[in-house]
């Protein structure tokens, strides 16, 4: 697909509008980043929010991914990339707080290239061995499943929890697995019978949202409903003095009556990336199903169809190809 040494193809948003364009330029890391060849990326509902003007990023999309680095100590290995990047010298934040700090970009997101292309650039301490045991199509699950076990490092889950999983979709399908893990009495509410089927074969009790009783009994209620109707509902389901974690990240803004919050004594919790490391590991001793996730893939040359294709209502995870090759 490379036409010759300077150039790539990649999945350009911009104005927009989403195009694969030919003639993009090669990035040129700068000191402490390396060149990371892209084998396979995945398609997350934020890149979709992203193309409807969420945090008015324009550039190259994608953020889930797996790779090999050109240089550097993982020259030639396949890695994973956690998407806070800090390039800040002596940064005062870093690298603990990388994931909230005010001084960073994030892969695909903000100020800095993603991943659907050939080649990106990545901070080399951002980078992540992928055992050999992890697929390529796995591997790509590394970041969403890091952003889903985030919620085990917020929170305090266990087996006494009473815990509800809003939404039947890719991320509600990760978090699901994850607080099941715990032990924890977890059901998920969902809106479309054959995505629940999913959760049903890992073993998860769930419900349609039609069928959903409103009691203000669960002591935990995790939106990743990926719409401003999931902080509403979860709401009407958090038992006074308990925890809503919102996963949910959408363009629009909230007009919801923070009443209850004061009365009820709730927490709010925001929740976003999470730990690599714990991600890897779980996903090597395949303590989570993500294979049946995957509803299709596309070449990096049909990416913006790949694009439509996600936003669709019967597709879960799909997959661009990229250079699986080498
Ligand atoms: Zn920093």
């Amino acid at each position: 697909m490379i036409s010759d040494g300077s150039k790539m193809t990649g999945l350009m948003l911009q104005n927009g509008k989403l195009e694969v364009q030919t003639d993009l330029h090669l990035p040129q890391p700068p000191d402490q980043e390396v060149l990371v060849k892209v084998r396979m990326a995945g398609v997350c509902e934020t890149d979709l929010q992203l193309v409807q003007g969420y945090m008015n990023y324009e550039g190259i999309l994608g953020h889930e991914f797996v790779g090999v680095p050109a240089t550097g100590k993982f020259a030639g290995r396949r890695v994973a990339a956690d998407i806070n990047c800090c390039t800040l010298e002596d940064c005062p934040y870093c690298p603990e707080n990388r994931h909230h700090c005010p001084n960073r970009s994030v892969i695909g997101i903000l100020n800095r290239p993603g991943a659907f292309a050939e080649y990106l650039s990545v901070p080399e301490e951002n980078l992540f061995l992928v055992p050999e045991s992890i697929s390529d199509e796995r591997a790509v699950f590394i970041e969403p499943l890091a952003a889903a076990l985030q919620v085990l490092e917020q929170t305090a889950i266990s087996a006494q929890s009473n815990v509800v999983v809003m939404g039947d979709g890719r991320l509600g399908y990760l978090t699901a697995q994850v607080v099941a893990s715990t032990g924890a009495k977890l059901l998920v509410v969902g809106k479309h019978k054959e995505k629940l089927r999913r959760f049903q074969n890992c073993h998860i009790e769930t419900v349609t949202l039609e069928k959903l009783e409103r009691t203000r009994s669960y002591d935990f209620v995790i939106d990743c409903t990926g719409s401003i109707t999931g902080l509403p509902l979860a709401l009407q389901l958090v038992r006074p003095q308990g925890t809503v974690v919102m996963k949910t990240t959408v363009a629009e803004p909230y007009q919801i009556d923070m009443s209850q919050i004061i009365i009820d004594e709730l927490k709010i919790i925001g929740s976003r990336c999470g730990p690599f490391p714990r991600a890897i590991d779980a996903l090597a001793e395949n303590e989570i199903e993500v294979e049946s996730l995957i509803t299709s893939r596309f070449p990096l040359a049909e990416a913006k169809t790949a694009l439509e294709a996600a936003s669709q209502k019967n597709q879960h995870k799909v997959l661009i190809s990229i250079d699986t090759q080498s």
